[in-house]
């Protein structure tokens, strides 16, 4: 059967992400802050915001002739002005692709070059990165700029490129919402490497309106964000969208710190956090967290990764805040479920957000009932237009009838709950692993032969660790000491996200099935046991 969400259908609004972050619907003043540095204390005000993005917008195609439909990547951890280079990029007409920068040269230069990037703004802690992909791609160091207002190593700070000049934002045509992509987040999908997300305009606006029509308490100007998520993953990129289109205050840190968090939600009256279960935990466990002032917070919602019952609980036992789940993908805007905040359902991702529809397929297509495991498909109009240049993967997504396969296994009861994961992903504190890409990398090592890469959950941190099942070449002893060099060795190759935290298993031979595709399910049922021999 195909459920369809309980809620009213709304009506999306045909306007282009700059538009709709900018249209002011709550009328707030220009005065008003909308983005505060956690760490700084420095604030951007809605005039200041505005301003700086359309001058953002002028530079880049005054000084440097972006052109419409061209693409940015911005590679930096998160900015108070991180804002302003997003929409600016987009006011320009141009597509902006976020990376993460503690990616390796050439996982950033597989982004880079598969998005056909013309500019990089970066962050000077990262410019030994960029320099690298820069002489890989012959790619020319003016068309590099930073973030930090300062000049490194013959860089110049993207702020040099705002002029007196406010550009008019790119308005495109309705036909151009629905079809051209307004930004580039990059996931592995079901399968495979990392293939950019083509999040359309209408897409992002949509997404943005079905969780407003859905969140309690109501966004309105006087509430303020927790801005911790990563703005390069679309969850900390739609949590700053939400924020910015209703006029509330956001407080942008950098990165995951127990007490700045705390300390940030107590000095700035945060209401609302977005988070992933690694943090419930520690706000959970950690004493120290309970010696902060939670009182403003009315809730916080958790994603990206499955958040246990009994974590929930204990949570909502010691703050008397509830901790509301909410699911989706990158290739979803990322929204399709969320639970409601004043009865959450322990467990569940709640429902599905307006204007969606899903279906819980078996395994070999059928459509399925209520109770009934199976894999979770959804359509509507948050669901990605397909992968960038990659017919043959966006081909493989959706199905006749214009669903989406999550790859993800849900069962519907009154609510939603996800109980398990078909697809090759491994999610290690909400960043995505796609084990193909070090499974690659493995291969490099001169005593592998061939290797398969599979997540084991980790109850005690609420993530996942990868484990790499190791065949090694002939004559090759399997030692301790040879277990430790492939982890160092991926340690050295690849973002720290993706560090074989769960170890080395050696096999005889990586399960395959006649057509040489890796057996991952045996491999995940016998990993505890595996690693418990280790
Ligand atoms: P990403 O595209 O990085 O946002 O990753 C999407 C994937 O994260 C989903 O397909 C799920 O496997 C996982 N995920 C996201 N939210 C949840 C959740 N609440 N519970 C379980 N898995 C989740």
């Amino acid at each position: 059967m195909i459920f369809r969400s309980a809620f009213p259908d709304i009506e999306i609004p045909s306007l282009g992400v700059y538009q709709y972050a900018t249209r002011n619907i709550n009328g707030i003043d220009d005065s008003k802050p909308l983005i505060i540095d956690g760490v700084t204390g420095a604030e951007m005000t809605f005039g200041e915001f505005k301003r700086d993005s359309k001058r953002l917008a002028a530079g880049l195609q005054d000084k440097l002739g972006l052109k419409k439909g061209d693409v940015v990547a911005i590679f930096s951890p998160n900015q108070i002005d991180y804002a302003v280079v997003f929409f600016g990029i987009i006011a320009a007409g141009a597509i902006p692709t976020l990376a993460n920068p503690l990616q390796t040269p050439n996982e950033f230069q597989a982004q880079f070059c598969d998005s056909t990037a013309s500019i990089i703004i970066t962050h000077p802690l990262f410019l030994a990165t960029v320099f690298e992909v820069a002489k890989n791609c012959q790619f020319p160091l003016s068309k590099i700029f930073l973030f930090g207002g300062e000049e490194k190593d013959g860089i110049k700070p993207y702020t040099e490129l705002l002029g007196d000049r406010e550009a008019e934002p790119v308005v495109f045509t309705k036909k151009e919402i629905k079809e051209q992509p307004a930004f580039l987040c990059y996931s592995s999908g079901t399968t495979g490497r990392q293939k950019g997300v083509m999040t359309t305009h209408y897409n992002a606006v949509a997404n943005c309106e079905q969780y407003k029509a859905f969140e309690e308490p109501k966004l309105n100007p006087n509430l303020v964000f927790m801005g911790l998520l990563p703005l390069f993953h679309i969850y900390g990129l739609f949590i700053l969208s939400v924020s910015l289109s209703s006029g509330a205050t956001i407080v942008i840190l950098p990165k995951f710190d127990l007490t700045l968090f705390c300390t940030t939600i107590q000095k700035y009256k945060v209401n609302l956090a977005h988070v992933v279960p690694p943090i419930v935990l520690l706000l959970t466990k950690d004493p120290t967290a309970r010696t902060f002032d939670f009182s403003s917070m009315q809730v916080f919602t958790c994603a990206a990764a499955p958040l246990g019952e009994s974590l929930t609980k204990e949570f909502y036992d010691l703050y008397k805040v509830p901790v509301k789940q909410g699911y989706g993908l990158t290739e979803t805007s990322p929204l399709t479920h969320i639970d409601i905040t004043s009865n959450p359902t322990f467990g569940s991702v709640g429902n599905l957000i307006p204007n969606l529809e899903a279906k819980i397929i078996s395994e070999d297509g059928k459509e399925l009932g209520y109770h009934e495991h199976g894999e979770l498909c959804v359509r509507g109009p948050n669901v990605m237009k397909g992968y960038w240049k990659n017919k043959e993967a966006t081909d493989a997504c959706f199905d006749s009838e214009g669903f989406f396969h999550t790859g993800d296994v849900a069962t519907v009861a009154r609510k939603y709950f996800i109980v398990d994961r078909l697809k090759e992903l491994i999610k290690y504190k909400g960043f995505q692993i796609a084990p193909a890409e070090l499974e690659a990398l493995l291969l490099t090592h001169q005593c592998v032969a061939d290797a398969a890469v599979i997540g084991v959950f980790v109850e005690s941190e609420v993530t996942e660790y990868p484990v790499a099942y190791i065949h090694v070449k002939p004559g090759i002893e399997q030692t301790d000491e040879l277990k430790k060099d492939i982890q160092k060795f991926v340690a050295e190759n690849a973002a720290p996200c993706k560090k074989l935290r769960g170890g080395v298993v050696f096999v005889d031979k990586v399960p395959k099935s006649a057509s040489g595709k890796i057996l991952r399910r045996q491999l995940r049922d016998r990993v505890k046991d595996d690693l418990a021999k280790l």
